[in-house]
């Protein structure tokens, strides 16, 4: 009895740590005098941590970011030895002249007023606790630190190739998230992030002839002065003294900024929805294309809110700096002299990072696929409510890109961190192609509608927290009723590929005898269909047993995922005959091989 009693309070306790999600919280509070003439600043930083973990914890750890701007940084090193390294980056890193190396440098750090011992090695900073923090307890940080704004490499930086003087991002001593994996000290290489969700009470004090564009919400207007709100108004501040600008931003998990003395400013309202800020410099392009950007956003920004889940934000920026684009809490930096379809196209993408990243705030360096893929795919999906033009191409670029390479010995599993991808090609081609297809596939296992409300409910059920591939799976089982392990399995943690192929069709004496194939090792749902000479058709659907899909009981036997054979045969409709019989007709599976999904009768 008491031995029962004890076994299942066991099984109790044991199943509520597993089942049981925490995630730790954070609020920052800086103050950062920017001194822009030298590239340099300096900050102070009150960090409340709350350590909501089931373990006590003696070490913290914050990311030191622009230490990877320093020749043999490991970003450095990890770029001169890929095979084929982002051009952007290549060796640039080890001829930065030391004014245009990028450092942070902690100056002091105290732990509830007790000064604590701490190391640095390269980008992470590791501190040793004066008291351990319990499960359940809070603890302040007070952080001085000084750094030195890299010359722009990669994301963050001064002086970006289209003269944009600061993009700011990992910029701050940052918190290293601890989660139920534990501690993620990944050194930074130029690629993933993973953050603590808080919130950020951010000053900075700079030459008054800069405008900045921030995360959050600016809180003082009034001060900053005329032109910071006013439609599409060039401003031309005086430099030589300084302006302070406060912004707050609530349940993000990073926090990022640009300045430059040339920036204009308009903003555009979502119906019911955020405030979109538009921040960029003008010439004779931008001046062309970024005041059109705006309603094209108004209206992605909607198509978004209708199909993935409602942005949770009063506001959001579009702002040239960085290289290309990246997304941040509440803003993305994009470069701005692109023309119109261009623009469009990366704010587009930029933006569903809110929703695949932003809000959703997956661990980016084991789950890049599902930041980048997702966000990819949902780009398809705007853009072809934006362009009449993208809808018929939407998604046949994700599927070209992941066939390119599928099954081949350059492809790596999504399995694989990030930061661990022998190329930069395959890491791209997991991510953002790999990572589309693979919500391609999932939507035709479950249908359209079951699809959407699946996302809809993972974004409701996940928002401000760190979802995984096995949340999102337990929501589309649940709503469906399907098994899909072996989907998920299949996909994320091998590079096996689907190829199915008509091994042969007969007809005869007014039966068709059709032999199906298996041949890549990934298990479908089939759908075949008969074409007949008079020019109609019909469709048959083979299930797949593993997915216990109870919709098509008392049809066809299921697909047994062992067998590589299926052999059916079929009564012919009166008066048809066969013309041509196709193998996944609406080109929904990534098949690596369709040369075998047809046969045309002579
Ligand atoms: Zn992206």
């Amino acid at each position: 009895m008491k031995k029962t009693l004890l076994t299942a309070l066991l099984a109790v306790w044991g199943f509520s740590a597993n089942a049981e999600y925490w995630q730790q919280s954070i609020a920052y509070k800086m103050e950062i005098k920017m001194q822009a003439e030298k590239n340099q600043f300096t900050g102070k930083q009150e960090v409340k941590y709350q350590n909501n973990s089931p373990q006590t914890l003696n070490k913290v750890y914050f990311h030191l970011y622009f230490n990877a701007f320093q020749p043999n940084s490991e970003m450095d090193i990890r770029s001169r030895s890929l095979p084929d390294p982002d051009r952007r980056v290549g060796d640039r890193i080890q001829h930065l002249k030391p004014e245009e190396q990028g450092y942070q440098r902690v100056l002091s750090l105290k732990q509830n007023g007790k000064a604590l011992n701490y190391a640095v090695q390269g980008t992470i900073l590791e501190v040793e606790l004066a008291e351990p923090i319990k499960p359940g307890k809070s603890v302040r940080f007070e952080m001085e630190f000084e750094a030195q704004v890299p010359l722009q490499v990669r994301r963050s930086g001064r002086d970006n190739a289209e003269g944009v003087r600061f993009s700011m991002t990992q910029w701050y001593p940052k918190m290293v998230e601890y989660d139920a994996d534990g501690w993620h000290t990944d050194p930074y290489i130029g690629r993933e992030f993973h953050g603590v969700w808080g919130d950020f009470d951010v000053t900075i004090h700079m030459d008054s002839a800069y405008t900045i564009g921030a995360t959050g919400h600016l809180q003082n207007p009034e001060e900053i002065g005329k032109g910071y709100l006013p439609e599409g108004k060039k401003l031309k501040r005086k430099s030589g003294s300084t302006l302070s600008w406060n912004f707050k931003a609530s349940n993000v998990h990073d926090f990022a900024w640009a300045a430059d003395p040339d920036y204009v400013h308009y903003t555009k309202q979502v119906p019911n929805g955020a405030t979109l800020h538009f921040i960029y410099q003008p010439d004779s392009l931008t001046d062309i294309y970024w005041p059109q950007l705006g309603d094209y956003m108004v209206k992605a920004m909607q198509v978004m809110n209708e199909n993935f889940g409602v942005y949770a934000y009063s506001d959001y920026s579009f702002i040239q700096g960085g290289d290309g684009g990246m997304e941040y809490p509440m803003l993305t930096l994009i470069t701005g002299k692109r023309k119109l379809g261009s623009l469009v196209g990366v704010s587009v993408h930029e933006m569903n990072h809110s929703w695949f990243q932003g809000m959703l705030g997956f661990d980016e360096s084991h789950y890049y696929w599902m930041d980048e893929g997702f966000t990819e795919y949902s780009g398809d999906v705007v853009m072809g409510e934006l362009f009449e033009s993208s809808k018929k191409d939407a998604f046949v670029g994700a599927y070209k890109g992941y066939l390119s390479i599928a099954g081949s010995s350059n492809e790596q599993p999504l399995s694989t961190h990030a930061d661990w991808f022998k190329t930069n090609k395959a890491y791209g081609i997991a991510a953002y192609n790999k990572g589309s297809v693979f919500l391609s596939q999932l939507k035709y296992l479950v249908g359209d509608s079951l699809f959407k409300a699946s996302m809809l409910e993972f974004f409701n059920t996940w928002k401000h927290k760190h979802p995984t591939a096995r949340d999102l799976k337990l929501i589309f089982e649940k709503n469906s009723g399907l098994e899909l392990d072996w989907y998920f399995e299949q996909w994320i943690n091998t590079t096996h590929t689907i190829d199915y192929g008509i091994s042969s069709v007969v007809e005869r004496n007014g039966e068709l005898r059709l032999h199906l194939k298996r041949i890549g090792d990934i298990p479908m749902p089939l759908e075949v269909e008969v074409y007949f000479t008079d020019g109609t058709s019909s469709r048959i659907r083979i299930a797949l047993d593993v997915m216990r899909d109870k919709s098509t009981s008392g049809q066809l036997p299921d697909w047994k995922w062992v067998e590589q054979n299926y052999r059916l045969s079929m009564k012919m409709p009166d008066n048809k005959s066969v013309k041509a019989i196709v193998l996944d007709p609406d080109s929904r599976l990534a098949d690596v091989d369709r040369e075998n999904n047809i046969i045309i009768l002579e």
